[in-house]
This record gives structure tokens, C-alpha cells and sequence, in this order.
């Protein structure tokens, strides 16, 4: 076994490279760039070398850098993780050259692969079978009309050199397919470097299945089953599954056997990856399911695999990086139960799943329910600089079902604020009946987006979901009541200022209304709570304290100082739940102050005009059956 290994990687798969290392006795070498200073896998690791600048070019797309700083630390091995130069077959050949060990397939591997015209060709030759199409010599704009519709509408135009769904343009009719290909090549150009594109039959109801592939010196080659990783938005994994869904087992052993196939044809050594597309329009068959590509590294969704078979692919590489044999024969391999995994994400789907960095205040992942591959912590900043995946939550159960249910657990128990993330989205596509059927394709979160995004607002029952917080925490955060049973103490009508977006509101904490499961936190200004993966801020009125715990009885205070712009009721007036009192303005901006249940007007100490301060007494409503509707 290798003695120690330096990683060219950061954030999750770092950490998870250096965690398996660590535990074979391997000393590890991390390396960073300036915003990654303080970074976790500089933390863990035995030792962390800086190699540039921020962005990546300057840093970890560096080949010389990296190469030099495993010297400088006399690290024998180099993992490359995945991204970054992990699929660079000339990085591989220089570490190589330097007296390294690469830790990943030899070099013409990686180059016969890194091609998609020319690895479908070799595929093709192999006896695997490709997804039809036109694998472009001549790459004139009337050749490739003419051959695409040889194949037939829809197709799709791809960059030989594409990858993470980049340069990909689906084109339903002739007459679009001259402006597909233009813009399809822009992309390829300016991302690749190289716009050449292949053409290919668009499969309907598409399923991504890939196959894990092991491959050792010793010229023994295994798989380790398939994933199922069809839920994608625009080309990209988000959650990934193994085994596949209705994957029989003579499909099983065709498509694997077409994996090992294509391994076998390019002397394929360590972890790799073969990814087919299938037609699932009558569910997957061995004929319909056709050869993509094939990720020459350790792919970010590996560890479903080895919830499901027992086997740490990490260990495997280094161990095969060693010269050892694979530790186990294709017959020592079995399937047991079933795992998913999600990819959380810093980004907010409500702003069309923009990236959101900044400072990670707080950040509480669920790891009861199965596994957390991450590499931040509480304290630590996402930058702009990289992917904003921050963790991979892993769960594993008996079959599917059970699997479903332990993620859905870990969703709801994600506590990541203020930075946004797609928890909440996650969650409500675990638990998309159509999901639950495993009735998936490609098209799926782009089918049900607006039924998956979540509302950016919360319902009445959060609310009062955050007021048991802010009843049963005090200002340091402390538990000083049973969030469960808080009620039972609570005074009858116990109450709560809570605001959000300017608007405040008293929040009665009363037998029968429901109240949202949440988890969260509070400090003297705001309470923060967690539901289904979505966080939820309040601000807390400094007067909540009063009466206890933040317990107020129907008492309207200021939330802060402004002037009272209107009064909208009057002593003794009958009112509504939700009906607005007044209006406080204050920081330019209009906060409508509202009745916390259905009651009467008992005091109302605010007049229109008067400046107040903060947590000044504006009114008291007692409760009280519900007032009359107004005639109209
Ligand atoms: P990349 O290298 O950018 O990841 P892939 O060739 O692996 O590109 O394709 C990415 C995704 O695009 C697939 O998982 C699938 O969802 C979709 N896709 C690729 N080829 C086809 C096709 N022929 N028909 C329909 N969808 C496809």
C-alpha cells in the first residue's frame, strides 16, 4: 500500500478521499487555493500545501503545481478526485513521467474515452451497443442537417468534447436545426475549446442508467451494478439511486456485461464509469439501452454503490493504485437493499436556482439517518469560486421505500442558514408520487418544476412553528421548554411577536390550530426554523421576552421605533384574525400590525403620527368569538 497520497481536490470528495486514506494508515496531502485556506480538507488532512489563486485556473487546474507540491511533501500517490484534472489524460501522463503514482485509469484510457465520436466508434467496434447517430467527419452544417434527418426528429447535437451537460442542444424539427447547431457550437467553442459535435437520435422518456467498473493490473475487470441517476435538471444529477428501479435481472446482467465489455476495451485499470441511455417508454429492456459515454475517475455519486454492495470504491483505487488485485471477484459481489443519494446544493430554487454564498451561520446536517459526505462545516463561506454542491446526503434501506423515507428524514433535518440551499426542493421530489412509483425519466423535475420548487413563504403552521421556538429557547439558544409539550405550560392564548419581510404579527400559541414540525434555533433578534429542508427567518420583537419566554397575552407592541402611521380600528371594535390594526412605519417602509386571534380591541394605546419606540404597547386585544362580517 501506497504511504501517502497527495489529493488535487477540495470540498466534499477531498475530505472523503482523505477520511478512507486516514483510516489505511495513508498520509495524506491536501492542496488549496487562497479562498480555500481554511477550508476542511486543509483541516483534516495531514498536511495542505497552497498551489494559487482563487480561481481554479490558478489553482487546482494547475498540473505543474500540483506535481510540485507532491514532491515538496514527498508524497508517493496522487488522487485527483473528480472535475478539475481528474479526466486530463496529459495531467495523468505528467504525474506519471514526475515518478508519481496516478491514482486512476493509465493515460490512453482516459484519451480513448475523452472523445464522444470517438469513443462511441470504439464502442461500437466492441460490440457495445451506441445510441444511433451521426458521428460527424464532415462537420458542415448541410452534412449534419442532412444526417439528422437521416435519423430522424428529435435528435440532439452534442460536443465531442462536452461534459456536466455543457454544449447539448435537443432539436425537434428541421427548421431549427441550423440555429441549434450554431448556438450548440458557440458553447462548445468557448467551453471545450474545440466545437466539433456529434449527432444523435433524441430518446424519448430517457433514463440515465451507468454501471460501475472496476478494473485492476492483473487484468481482472468487475462491475459493481448499475445506478439510476434520471433525475437530472438540465443534463445535471440530483439524485442518484442503485439499484435502478425496475431494472429486471436479464436486462442487469446485459447491461452490465456491455460495461464490462467496454472497460475491457480500452485496458481499463481502477474506478471508472459507463453510462448508457434507455428508452423507458415500456420500461427498461435490454435492447433499448445504449451506450453514452464513460467517466474515466471516481464519479460524485459513487457512494450508493457502496452502500448497496459493502465495498469502498476509494479503498479499491488505492489499493489497485498499489498494484494490489481487487479484493473481491464479480461472484463475491451482491446487491443488498437500496440507496439514494441527494446533492445539496448552495443555491436558492425560488430565484431559478441561483448560487448563494456567504458565511455558513448555521449548519446541521442529519447523520442518524444515513451517510453525509460534505466538506464545510458550520463557520466555514461558500465562495463564488466553485460547484456549489456542499454535501451529498447517502441513505440506505431494505428496499426502496425505506430508503425514500430515511432521506426524506435527512431533508427535513438539513438546518443550513442564512445561505440558501435546494433542500426543500429535494425533498419535495423524494416524495413526488411519481418518484415514489419510480416511474422516472430525464424529464422529470423539468415536468413538475413548479410543483417541486417550494413556497418561498411560510404557512400559518411554521409560523406558529417558530413561535414554540422562540417560546421554548431562550435569546442564547438554550432549551427552557419542551418544544413538544410546550403547550401544556403556556398560558391559554399565549402569544408571540414574530415578524418577516416587515410584516409582524402576533402569533397565538392556541390548542387547535396546527403547528408545522420544525427544528431551529433563536438569539435575541430573530428565531430560525427548519421544515422539510426549507429555512425559515423571524424577526423577534425585543418586547417577545416579556411575560416570559417571549409569551405576550394578545399585547401589539412596536417592533421597533417608528411612527404610527394609521389606526385602522377602534376601542371596543370586534376583530378578526389577521385583520390589521395599524400601521407602523418605520425604516421607510410600511409594517401592518394584525390581530393575533378573533377577539375585541380591549386597549389601544396608538395614535396616528405618534413616534414610538421599539416594543412601545400600541393595543391588547382580548380573545373572543369572531366578529361579524361587515356588510358590503
Ligand atoms: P455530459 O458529458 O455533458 O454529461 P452526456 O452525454 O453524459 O453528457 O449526457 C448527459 C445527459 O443528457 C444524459 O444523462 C441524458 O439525460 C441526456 N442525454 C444524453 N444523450 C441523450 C439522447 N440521445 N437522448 C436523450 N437524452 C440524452
Amino acid at each position: 500500500m501506497i504511504s501517502s497520497l497527495l489529493i488535487a481536490n477540495r470540498g466534499e470528495i477531498a475530505c472523503r478521499v482523505i477520511r478512507t486514506a486516514r483510516a489505511l494508515g495513508v498520509r495524506t496531502v491536501a492542496v488549496y487555493s487562497d479562498v480555500d485556506r481554511d477550508a476542511l480538507h486543509v483541516r483534516i488532512a495531514d498536511e495542505a500545501v497552497p498551489i494559487g489563486g482563487s480561481p481554479a485556473r490558478e489553482s487546482y487546474l494547475v498540473g505543474e503545481r500540483i506535481i510540485a507540491a507532491a514532491k515538496e511533501t514527498g508524497a508517493e500517490a496522487i488522487h485527483p478526485g473528480y472535475g478539475f484534472l481528474s479526466e486530463n489524460a496529459d495531467f495523468a501522463q505528467a504525474v506519471l513521467d514526475s515518478g508519481l503514482i496516478w491514482v486512476g485509469p493509465k493515460p490512453d484510457s482516459i484519451r480513448a474515452m475523452g472523445f464522444k465520436d470517438a469513443a462511441k466508434k470504439l464502442m461500437a467496434d466492441a460490440g457495445v451497443p451506441v445510441t444511433p447517430g451521426y458521428l460527424g467527419e464532415d462537420q458542415s452544417p448541410e452534412t449534419l442537417q442532412k444526417e439528422a434527418a437521416a435519423i430522424g426528429w428529435p435528435v440532439l447535437i452534442k460536443a465531442v468534447a462536452g461534459g456536466g451537460g455543457k454544449g447539448m442542444r435537443r432539436v425537434d424539427a428541421a427548421a431549427d436545426f441550423i440555429d441549434a447547431l450554431d448556438s450548440c457550437k458557440r458553447e462548445a467553442a468557448s467551453s471545450f475549446g474545440d466545437d466539433r459535435v456529434i449527432v444523435e437520435k433524441y430518446i424519448e422518456r430517457p433514463r440515465h442508467i451507468e454501471v460501475q467498473v472496476f478494473g485492476d493490473a492483473h487484468g481482472n475487470l468487475v462491475h459493481l451494478f448499475e445506478r439510476d441517476c434520471s433525475l437530472q435538471r438540465r443534463h445535471q444529477k440530483v439524485i442518484e439511486e442503485a439499484p435502478a428501479p425496475g431494472m429486471d435481472e436479464a436486462t442487469r446482467q446485459a447491461v452490465c456485461a456491455a460495461a464490462v465489455r467496454a472497460a475491457k476495451a480500452v485496458n481499463y485499470e481502477g474506478a471508472g464509469t459507463v453510462e448508457f441511455i434507455a428508452d423507458a417508454s415500456q420500461g427498461l429492456q435490454a435492447d433499448r439501452i445504449w451506450f453514452m459515454e464513460m467517466n474515466t475517475r471516481l464519479q460524485v455519486e459513487h457512494p450508493v454503490t457502496e452502500a448497496i454492495t459493502g465495498v469502498d470504491l476509494v479503498e479499491w483505487q488505492l489499493r489497485v493504485a498499489s498494484g494490489e488485485e481487487l479484493p473481491k471477484s464479480q461472484d463475491e459481489l451482491a446487491i443488498a437493499g437500496h440507496s439514494i443519494e441527494a446533492r445539496l446544493y448552495a443555491e436558492d430554487p425560488a430565484k431559478g436556482f441561483l448560487p448563494s454564498v456567504g458565511r455558513l451561520e448555521h449548519f446541521e446536517l442529519d447523520e442518524e439517518d444515513g451517510r453525509v459526505d460534505t466538506g464545510v462545516a458550520e463557520g466555514d463561506s461558500i465562495s463564488p469560486y466553485y460547484d456549489p454542491m456542499i454535501a451529498k446526503l447517502v441513505a440506505h434501506g431494505d428496499d426502496r421505500a425505506e430508503a425514500i423515507d430515511k432521506l426524506a428524514a435527512m431533508l427535513d433535518g438539513t438546518e443550513v442558514w442564512p445561505v440558501k440551499t435546494n433542500a426543500g426542493f429535494l425533498f419535495n421530489a423524494l416524495l413526488h408520487p411519481e418518484f415514489g412509483s419510480g416511474e422516472i425519466d430525464t424529464g422529470f423535475i423539468e415536468r413538475h418544476l413548479d410543483e417541486l420548487v417550494p413556497e418561498a413563504e411560510p404557512d400559518e403552521a411554521i409560523w406558529r412553528g417558530a413561535a414554540a421556538v422562540a417560546v421554548a429557547m431562550d435569546e442564547q439558544d438554550e432549551l427552557v421548554a419542551d418544544l413538544a409539550g410546550f403547550r401544556m405550560n403556556a398560558e391559554p392564548n399565549a402569544s408571540v411577536n414574530l415578524g418577516r419581510g416587515g410584516e409582524f404579527r402576533t402569533v397565538a400559541l392556541d390548542d387547535e390550530a396546527p403547528m408545522a414540525a420544525v427544528s431551529g434555533f433563536r438569539d435575541e433578534e430573530r428565531v430560525v426554523v427548519f421544515h422539510e429542508g426549507q429555512a425559515y427567518e423571524f424577526e423577534l420583537s425585543s418586547r417577545g421576552s416579556l411575560g416570559g419566554h417571549g409569551i405576550a397575552d394578545g399585547v401589539i407592541v412596536a417592533p421597533m421605533p417608528g411612527r404610527v402611521a394609521s389606526v385602522e380600528v377602534t376601542a371596543g371594535e370586534r376583530v378578526a384574525k389577521g385583520q390589521r390594526l395599524l400601521t407602523l412605519e418605520a425604516m421607510k417602509m410600511e409594517h401592518g400590525l394584525v390581530a393575533p386571534f378573533d377577539g375585541t380591541v380591549a386597549e389601544l394605546g396608538a395614535q396616528a403620527g405618534a413616534q414610538v419606540g421599539e416594543g412601545a404597547v400600541l393595543a391588547r386585544v382580548e380573545p373572543g368569538a369572531a366578529a361579524e362580517p361587515s356588510p358590503a
